[in-house]
């Protein structure tokens, strides 16, 4: 029996080595990971959340649902994530650990 793969990109696709490249236009990678849906579907430890704010500009940033459950699924999944106000990445995570990042509306850091 073949293992269903644990990761996706956001449309559910399979992940591709050149996902990370950046797109010069938008500062975005090529494509992102998630967890599949079939892991995504077995349950959140947390809210899911679409919105984040980073904490050096000031703007909030919205993502997709399939990012969204990722971050409600396994909070740690990501190490870093996109401001649009900044047009880069940055850490996530703990404040002591680098993390730039709350959620919209909240004082809790993305990524915990
Ligand atoms: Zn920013």
């Amino acid at each position: 029996m073949d293992e269903k793969p644990q990761t996706t990109l956001t449309d559910g696709s399979p992940v591709t080595p050149d996902h990370r490249e950046i797109d010069p236009r938008t500062g975005q990678q090529k494509a992102y990971v998630v967890l599949s849906s079939e892991e995504r579907a077995k349950g959140f430890v947390r809210p899911v959340r679409e919105a984040y704010r980073h904490l050096t500009c000031g703007t909030v940033t919205r993502m997709g649902r399939a990012l969204a459950e990722t971050y409600a699924r396994q909070p740690n999944f990501y190490s870093g994530t996109f401001c649009v106000g900044c047009g880069n990445h940055f850490p996530v995570g703990d404040k002591e650990f680098g993390g730039q990042f709350v959620w919209a509306g909240t004082e809790e850091y993305v990524g915990t």
